[in-house]
Order: C-alpha cells, then structure tokens, then sequence
C-alpha cells in the first residue's frame, strides 16, 4: 500500500462522514481512486489590478531558440554561457516564453500580440488559455500589435479554417510596421530564409487591413493605453502604456527579451532585431526610463507572467520579477 493511498483512504473517510451527514451517497471508491493530473501545468494566466483596470497575461506558450548565436550574434559565447549558466539555465538554448497580455478597461477589452498560432507545437495556446481566464475570444474589441513577427501575429487568423480568430476586434499597428510588411520591396529585397515570414505577415494584414488603424507612436488607441516608439527590434516596433488614476504598466513586446542576458548585457544584439544598434538605444532609453519611473512592465518573452521592475544596477540593470499576488 502506497502512502498516497492511505492519504486518500482517509480523505474518502471524512468525506463519507460528511455525506452521510447530509443524506447523501456517492462513488466513494472512484474518489479515492480518481488519479491525480500529471504531466501538465494548470492554465496560463495571472491577472492583476493597473488602477481601476484589470490586467490579465495570458500565455501561448513557448519557443526555444538555438544555437546561441541565433539568440545573440555579437556576445562573445563563452560570456553568454556564463551569463546564463550563472542563473542556473541552460547554456546550450534559450527559452522565450510568450505572455500576451490583455486589459479590461470597463470599455474595452484590448489584447497585445496574438502568440504564434499553430505554426510550432509549443505554441498556440492562447484561445484555451483566455477562455480558462474567462475571457471569450469574441469579447476582445482592440487588438493592439506591438509588431510584423510571426510569434506576434500568428494568431489572428485560424490556419486550418482561414477564419479571423477574434470576429468583433479591429486592429492598432503603427504605419511604420504595417508599411514594413507590405512595401513589395520588402520582400524583394528579402534573404531566402525571411520571405516565408514576410509573406505570411502579408497574407495577416491581407485579412485584416479593413480592420486596422495605421497610428503613429504617441496615439491613445483607447482612454488608457498608449502606443510609445519602441522601434529598433522592427522599423515600427511599439510599446503600450497602460496607464489609470496614478498606476500604470508598460507592454514593452520585443523591446527587450531576455530576464537575465538583456538586462546584463544591453549591448548585446538579439539575432532578430531589424536594426540592431537602434534596437540597443532604445532598450537602454526604455530601462533607464521604467527604473527612474519606477513603473512596472510586462516583457512578452519573459518567464511567466513577465510582469516585473527594472533596476538600474551598475552601468547595466537587473530583472525583478513582481511578486504573486492573489489581491485583485
Ligand atoms: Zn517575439
């Protein structure tokens, strides 16, 4: 007999007591019987209070990037390896997670990014992550886009049906971006490897460009969220701040993507930045600002639900995750 089997053994115990108490009667067996999930987590998401707001990250998963000059083509290896063995992660692939985050404003119900949809495996679980959250793909109004890249947009439209997956929501982009992805010179003066990814963002914005506001950087998408020019990782990046009464965060996308390596080593390219010295400016500019403002951000591709500080550590900064909270 196994422990776990007197512990439930007598868990049933009680819980025929109780029911008899009542007149009830039940399966008794089955419950004590009834295995326990294993190999899997419960759903993604966290939610937490922005003012009179409501916040919730919802994740879609996951991707693994390797080698590490994919991750980081400038870093000299052997310092990454250090850097991450130094956090007790893995040095031969890095993990990006991917949190989207969605606000209740009372008026509206915004998502950022859309995940990856069914284009990797370990992706694409934002629908039955929502709705676990409560949340029903047809009551999201606003989907804001931080930017073009497949892990941000491969969930506005369904693969397999060619159906938009959000039916009642109209779409924020900057111009910058969408110009970017649907310029034919974009694609034609593309690498072989990148024209899959150009022509699937076409073929995106295709089935939704009656939808779409084009905005520049500075616009008030709805009362509370902000778009900020955030460009460097793409042409037309942008970040979102949410922000009500004297609260706010900051959605910074891909501004920065690492919880340990960015923050150590800013000057460190990530391998998908379009422009790699902007991309470095304006990730030292946004953490100097978000530790000097003391405001809180959400990073899409890190650990889990991504919300935390930047601290302003030596010349460099340093991740500090927000603690769990269950207070709404
Ligand atoms: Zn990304």
């Amino acid at each position: 007999m196994t422990h776990n089997t007197i512990v439930s053994r007598r868990h049933v115990f009680k819980l025929v007591g109780a029911a008899g108490a009542v007149g009830l009667a039940g399966p008794r067996v089955a419950l004590a019987e009834a295995p326990a999930p294993v190999g899997t987590q419960v759903a993604g998401y966290y939610r937490f209070p922005v003012g009179d707001f409501e916040v919730t990250v919802v994740s879609d998963g996951w991707l693994r990037l390797e080698p590490l000059s994919l991750f980081s083509p400038n870093a000299p290896e052997d310092e990454l390896a250090d850097v991450l063995s130094g956090s007790f992660l893995p040095t031969d692939h890095v993990i990006a997670q991917m949190n989207l985050t969605v606000v209740n404003t009372g008026d509206h119900l915004v998502l950022f990014d859309t995940g990856i949809g069914g284009a990797r495996d370990t992706g694409g679980r934002l629908v039955q992550n929502l709705q676990a959250a409560g949340i029903e793909p047809g009551e999201i109004d606003t989907i804001v886009i931080t930017h073009g890249h497949p892990d941000h947009i491969g969930g506005i439209v369904d693969g397999d049906t060619g159906d938009r997956r959000f039916p009642n929501a109209k779409y924020a982009i900057t111009e910058t971006e969408w110009n970017f992805w649907n310029d034919p010179a974009t694609l034609a003066q593309a690498p072989e490897g990148m024209r899959p990814v150009i022509e699937g963002a076409a073929r995106t914005f295709d089935a939704i460009g009656e939808l779409t506001d084009r905005i520049a950087p500075g616009t008030e998408i709805v009362p509370g969220v902000t778009s900020m020019d955030t460009s460097g990782h793409t042409f037309g990046h942008q970040s979102l701040r949410i922000s009500s009464g004297d609260e706010q965060v900051v959605v910074i996308g891909d501004a920065i993507v690492h919880g340990v390596v960015t923050f150590a080593h800013p000057e460190w390219h990530f391998g998908f930045d379009m422009d790699k010295e902007k991309a470095i400016e304006t990730r030292r500019g946004l953490m100097d600002q978000l530790s000097t403002d003391r405001v809180p951000m959400i990073g899409y591709h890190l650990p889990f639900p991504g919300l935390g500080h930047v601290a302003s550590d030596g010349g460099a900064y340093r991740w500090v995750p927000m603690p769990y909270s269950w207070e709404l």
